[in-house]
């Protein structure tokens, strides 16, 4: 290890949260961002968000496919929820490069964080780093908070998903709510154009069996062993700031319980954290007046939080039977509009900006269940390779 280096920011995890404060942070001083793998590379994620999203990130080249409707299967019955925002299925490296090629002047390293020396110093890789303003982007493992001394993410408030791919079509973004095979989760089908992402999650963290219950769910008997990726994430706020860092996206919790929706709460808390961040290296602000303003931002969404956790609570207790007509009513009109206007109101979508104080004007194709750029790429890459094969 060589000497020690100065920067004036440093964010640990590149993937969404991290991309998302790097990208605020960008040309207002010296900023490192450091992820154990290269950007793009660590996809967990089924990566369905809302389209307004990739609007406002003007990232429609990382659009896979536009979903007219969200479908909950329960209990036997259908339910369509006919949402504000349409959703939409992405390309994750893509996404992750586009956000990337943003950071002007940011320095982008592959150094896993390996911890916080008694001075304060950031090990990363084989570098000794300091910075006045550090941010933890790491995910649920919260790697840099834990070392500053914050409590590690609580196992019983950590749910667990595994995935798999498949070259068929569909339409909606579809869920099989508590399916007998799987009583305390969910399966999922999200339609990404020229594949399909199918997985399964258990709510209460078992992630024993989970593979087997997809293989199920597929008619397979088992997968191959490279066939599936997965992950934790988080379904409990936490605190968003540790001693002195800023704690973004799953690292702080805030992954939206029940629907286990992170992109988008990752993406817009990163951002605001950058955002105050960015005024501490520019001396309009102090660290401990930035921390308290990020905080203060995501405490306003702290009781939609809670009440999300508790309807993950009741929904995984109660009789499935009860839990169905509970489904049926909330898709109906003037609750469910009432429903989703508290539901997009955490980490509203329309506060993402392209680049610090600019907006995006992009409009991408509504709901008619289209397929972005990305895929008919991939879908012309796919048929030149079987053109010169057969030839
Ligand atoms: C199977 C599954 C499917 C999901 N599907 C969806 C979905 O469709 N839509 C949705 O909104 N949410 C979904 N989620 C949740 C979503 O993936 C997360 O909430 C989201 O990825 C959080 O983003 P993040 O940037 O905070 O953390 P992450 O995406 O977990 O990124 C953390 C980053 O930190 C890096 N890192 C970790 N440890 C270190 C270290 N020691 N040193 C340096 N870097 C490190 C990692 O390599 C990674 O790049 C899903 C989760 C799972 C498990």
């Amino acid at each position: 290890m060589t000497g020690t280096e100065t920067y004036d920011a440093v964010v640990v995890g590149a993937s969404f949260a991290g991309l998302a404060a790097a990208g605020q942070l960008a040309g207002a001083g010296r900023v490192l961002l450091a992820d154990r793998e290269p950007v793009g590379a660590g996809e967990t994620s089924a990566c369905g968000t809302l389209l307004a999203v990739l609007e406002r990130l003007d990232a429609g080249d990382a659009l896979e496919q536009v979903h007219p409707e969200v479908v909950i299967n329960v209990a036997g019955l259908r339910v369509a929820f006919d949402t504000a925002y349409p959703f939409a299925t992405f390309d994750y490296r893509t996404l992750c490069e586009i956000l990337a090629a943003r950071l002007d002047g940011v320095e982008v390293a592959v150094a896993p964080f390996k911890g916080v020396e008694p001075g304060g110093a950031l090990l990363l890789g084989d570098r000794r780093v300091r910075a006045e303003v550090v941010i933890d982007a790491s995910g649920w493992r919260r790697v840099l908070a834990r070392a500053l001394g914050a409590a590690p993410a609580d196992r019983g408030h950590l749910s667990t998903g595994v995935e798999t791919r498949h070259h068929h079509g569909g339409r909606d973004l579809e869920f099989w709510f508590r399916p007998p095979e799987r009583p305390d989760g969910v399966h999922w089908a999200f339609p990404a154009g020229d594949h399909v992402r199918e997985g399964s999650a258990s709510y209460a963290g078992k992630a024993k069996g989970l593979r087997e219950d997809l293989a199920h769910f597929e008619h397979l008997d088992a997968f191959p062993a490279r066939a599936v990726h997965g992950g934790w994430f988080p379904a409990h706020l936490g605190d968003p700031a540790a001693s002195r860092a800023f704690v973004v996206g799953d690292a702080a919790g805030q992954c939206l319980p029940l629907t286990g929706e992170g992109i988008r709460p990752a993406l817009v808390f990163g951002q605001a954290a950058g955002r105050e961040a960015r005024t501490v290296l520019e001396g309009t602000q102090s660290l401990g007046g930035a921390l308290a303003r990020y905080r203060a931002t995501v405490e306003r969404s702290r009781l939609a939080y809670r009440a999300l956790e508790h309807f993950q609570d009741w929904a995984v207790r109660l009789p499935v039977p009860v839990v169905a007509p509970v489904v049926r009513g909330c898709a109906w009109g003037p609750l469910s509009r009432r429903l989703q206007a508290i539901y997009w109101a955490v980490a509203d979508p329309d506060t993402l900006e392209v680049s610090p104080g600019t907006r995006a004007v992009t409009k991408l194709p509504g709901r008619q269940g289209v397929t972005g750029a990305a895929v008919e790429e991939r879908r012309g890459a796919i048929d030149s390779n079987e053109e010169a094969a057969s030839a």
